[in-house]
């Protein structure tokens, strides 16, 4: 209880900045910032707040609202692009510009509720590095989405990251993570890919995926699929290792066939009468050059995703602070 206590006084001391990447939302912006936000942040318990929104380029009045908004209220800061860079590097513009000792990210057009900012925070109180937000189903979402995401995570699991099923950007670091996001400098970058691949030991909060209040979504189906490959392709080398594999099974079946068929019928002189044409035995050595070139293509490829790890640049290890001693 003292302890719960302390606790409680320590995070009434604590800065908590929210993120929020915008791009094109001048429909819905002001609503979200004065009705949905503010009035859940208001009653937060902690010190300060600051609210960071990331202008991704909009090609429409968004910027001038966000700038009217941060005139009323110091509390609020503007980030803004020339142009769309997209919502992954506006996260990270804004994550980076964060001063607070925990970041919450939210999208702006009400789909991740803030109405559950206080559960992310109460996780975070009770010690969670990272609180991550899990939709539970989705509300009026086409069945491509639907199976796409579902796909998605599969193979996610299949190619070794593990990524909990649902889970979305609406999200809270802590400062010691965050600094550690910040080390990171790869630019086909996926946050929650990243931050998943830290590894710091995560927390869930789960909420029902809304409808957008305004605007409509940005992110078209191509957009989403180039998402879920370069998420495939930063994470894992597993479909690289896949075709490696496909090359030695066909060589070695292709290979023994081979030998089957020359110590058969050339040196034996057809004992089994299988009578094999040239044709066969042509396919049977192509078959065998096949494997060889897949086995060469995938050694290429090892060589070039070394050279892709090295350019990413990421840290070698990421340290416990707190588990650590005496350094
Ligand atoms: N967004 C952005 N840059 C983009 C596309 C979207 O900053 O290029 C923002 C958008 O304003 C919203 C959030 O990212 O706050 C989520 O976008 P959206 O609702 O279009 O995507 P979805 O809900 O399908 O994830
Ligand atoms: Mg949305």
């Amino acid at each position: 209880m003292l302890v719960n206590l302390t606790r409680g006084w320590y995070y009434l001391t604590m800065k908590l900045s929210v993120v929020v990447p915008v791009f094109n939302e001048e429909a819905g912006i002001e609503h979200f910032h004065d009705e949905m936000l503010m009035p859940v942040v208001k009653n937060l318990e902690v010190k300060s707040v600051e609210v960071i929104y990331v202008n991704d380029g909009s090609r429409d009045r968004t910027l001038e609202k966000l700038q009217r908004m941060a005139k009323k209220d110091e509390r609020v800061k503007v980030v803004s692009f020339v142009r769309n860079f997209g919502k992954e590097v506006a996260l990270a513009a804004g994550i980076e510009a964060a001063s607070g000792d925990a970041v919450l990210t939210i999208d702006a057009d009400g789909q991740q509720p803030p109405e559950i900012i206080p559960e992310f925070v109460e996780k975070w109180e009770a010690g969670a590095k990272v609180v991550t937000g899990v939709r539970k189903h989705f509300q009026k979402h086409g069945l491509v989405a639907k199976l796409g995401s579902k796909l998605f995570y599969f193979l996610m699991k299949r190619m070794g990251t593990e990524t909990v099923p649902g889970s979305t950007d609406f999200r809270l670091i802590d400062k010691v993570v965050k600094e550690e996001y910040c080390r990171l400098t790869e630019r086909n970058r996926i946050t929650r890919g990243l931050i998943d691949w830290m590894g710091f030991p995560q927390e869930y909060v789960y909420y029902v995926y809304g409808n957008r209040h305004a605007g409509k979504a940005n992110y078209k189906f191509w957009k989403l699929a180039k998402l879920a490959i370069d998420s495939f392709i930063s994470l894992s080398i597993r479909p690289l290792l896949f075709l490696g594999w496909m090359g030695m099974i066909i060589t070695f079946l292709s290979g023994v066939l081979g030998v089957f068929v020359i110590v058969q019928q050339l040196i034996m002189g057809d004992p089994l009468g299988l009578n094999w044409t040239g044709p066969t035995m042509l396919a049977i050595f192509i078959t065998f050059l096949v494997g060889m070139v897949l086995i060469s293509q995938a050694v290429v490829a090892l060589y070039i995703s070394h050279i892709y790890a090295e350019t990413q640049g990421r840290p070698l290890y990421i340290l416990d602070r707190e588990g650590s001693r005496g350094i």
